[in-house]
Order: structure tokens, then C-alpha cells, then sequence
């Protein structure tokens, strides 16, 4: 069904991005992988997806808070590839601190990656998916998105603003083919939950279990993470002909945490 269709995921090194990258090369679309990390094991990664899959992978290092990189990284896509025909917005990084106290470089880093890099992908990708009139943007947010929580004041405004550039991309897109979606997964076990765990356990003087338990999945009803196999299975299911209908939507896939 997407056989020959390509795609470009932004943060696929690891965690999320690679699981979707990962299902999109499974169902036969090109993918051109994005994100930092040790060359020599992503070469290793792109080369071994694209032997298992039979489908193009490409890389692309361009960093998500670099206008003119993320504009060339789109470029070299369609080059590469003919188009890009559906497009995972998903780099994201996080930082956790009082608002009062809250780095400034950090929140601009934040608002860069995990906002503005959506808006500088959609700008170059969508003028192809017009003439092409085919689609999928798919903007990876978070429960956060559309919910707060304490402490994570440029992570939830940024959520937040890509549930809004969702939403505006999705109208102007209306009569086309072109769908814009955003996904607001709760927790989903992957380094940037790690990292949180590790220091939550710091702060708490708990040993992680505890900390998972009783703070890191306290909002979470199901009390279990979010599988990234579960957030492939969506983006291939939105990018089947049964998600033509879905855009401007934010889809939670949380466990029932922003059901409360
Ligand atoms: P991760 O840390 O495993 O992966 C993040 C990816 O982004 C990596 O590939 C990293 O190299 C890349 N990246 C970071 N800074 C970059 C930059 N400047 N330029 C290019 N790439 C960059 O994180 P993850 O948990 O897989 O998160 C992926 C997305 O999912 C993020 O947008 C995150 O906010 C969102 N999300 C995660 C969870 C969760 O619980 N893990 C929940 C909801 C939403």
C-alpha cells in the first residue's frame, strides 16, 4: 500500500523516531533518518535497515535547531528519494527545572528542536506534497501537548504550540491530500525517559523502580509505558488510506492520563 512512498523522520537515531522510521521501512517506504550519535553505529543502523528492508535509507545529520540544515535536509530527501511523501516530526529533546529558574538557553533549545523544527520541515516539505496532492504529516507531541505538568514549563509550551501548527496546517490543507496530524503519546520507556527516571530517583533519594512507579507513571492510569511498536503501528495506520479523514487532530495515546 505505501510501496515506493518515502519518508523522513526527524530524531530517528533512537528511542520513538527510529521505531517509526523502523515500521515505515518494513512497510516498503524509503526513509532518510535524521539525529546525532556515533557515526560509525548509525552507518551501521541505515545500512542494516536498508539490507533487511530492501527499501532506500538515507541519513541526514542536519541539527534541528539549524534553519538552513533542516531547509537542506528536506532538499537532499527529495533528491534522494523523488519526494517526500509523509513526514514525522519527532526530534525532542527535554529539560526539567522551575520556571523561575529555568535556563535560558535551555528553553530556547527546547522551542528550537521541539517546535520550530516542525515548522522549518513543514515549510520545505509541504509544496511537493501539494503538487503531488498526497500526504502525511505527522507531528510527534506529547500528552504534554495537551496537559501540564510542574517544571516542564519550555517542554509543555512547545507541546503545546505543535498541537496548534497541527491544527493551522491541517486547515490550510483541507482540500488536499494532505493530512497533518499530531500524536500525544503518554510515556514511552526510551533514553529521554532514562534520563528522567535517573535524576527523578536523584532528587527523590528512591531507587528507580519506585520512582517509575510512583512518579514518572503516577499520571499514567494504565501504570505502564506506552510500546513504540504502538506508535509505529499508529503512523502506518494514519498513513493508510483509513487515515485520509483524520487531520487536525491531536490523538492521545496515553493510557487514559489526559482522560482525568
Ligand atoms: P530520544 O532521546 O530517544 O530520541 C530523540 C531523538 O532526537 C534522537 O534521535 C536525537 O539524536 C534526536 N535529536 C535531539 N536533538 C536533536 C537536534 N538538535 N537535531 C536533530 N536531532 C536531534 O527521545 P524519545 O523519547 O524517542 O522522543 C522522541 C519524541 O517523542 C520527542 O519529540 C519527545 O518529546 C516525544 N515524546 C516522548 C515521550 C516519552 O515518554 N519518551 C512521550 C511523549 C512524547
Amino acid at each position: 500500500m505505501l510501496k515506493g512512498k518515502s519518508a523522513l523522520v526527524t530524531g530517528s537515531t533512537s528511542g520513538i523516531g527510529l521505531g517509526i522510521a523502523t515500521g515505515l521501512a518494513d512497510a516498503g517506504v524509503n526513509v532518510m533518518l535524521n539525529g546525532f550519535g556515533d557515526a560509525g553505529e548509525i552507518e551501521r543502523l541505515r545500512a542494516e535497515l536498508e539490507q533487511r528492508t530492501g527499501v532506500k535509507v538515507a541519513y541526514s545529520a542536519a541539527d534541528m535547531t539549524r534553519p538552513e540544515e533542516i531547509t537542506r535536509m528536506v532538499e537532499d530527501a527529495e533528491t534522494q528519494f523523488g519526494s517526500v511523501d509523509v513526514l514525522v516530526n519527532n526530534a525532542g529533546i527535554q529539560h526539567v527545572s522551575p520556571v523561575d529558574e529555568f535556563p535560558v538557553d535551555k528553553w530556547e533549545r527546547i522551542l528550537a528542536i521541539n517546535l520550530s523544527s516542525n515548522f522549518h520541515t513543514i515549510r520545505a516539505a509541504l509544496p511537493g506534497m501539494k503538487r503531488r496532492n498526497w500526504g502525511r504529516i505527522i507531528n510527534i507531541a506529547s500528552a504534554h501537548g495537551l496537559v501540564a505538568s510542574p517544571f516542564k514549563a519550555a517542554y509543555v509550551a512547545a507541546k503545546h504550540g505543535v498541537v496548534g501548527l497541527t491544527k493551522t496546517v491541517a486547515l490550510e490543507v483541507a482540500e488536499t491530500g494532505v493530512t497533518c496530524v499530531a500524536i500525544c503519546p503518554g510515556y514511552v520507556r526510551t533514553p529521554l525517559v532514562e534520563n528522567q527516571i535517573r535524576d527523578q530517583a536523584k532528587v527523590h533519594g528512591k531507587p528507580e523502580a519506585e520512582v517509575i512507579r510512583d512518579v514518572i507513571l503516577a499520571a499514567q492510569p494504565n501504570k505502564r509505558f506506552v510500546e513504540i511498536k504502538e506508535l509505529s503501528d499508529l503512523v502506518l495506520f494514519l498513513c493508510s488510506p483509513a487515515g485520509a479523514s483524520i487531520s487536525g487532530s491531536a490523538l492521545q495515546i496515553d493510557g487514559a492520563w489526559t482522560a482525568r
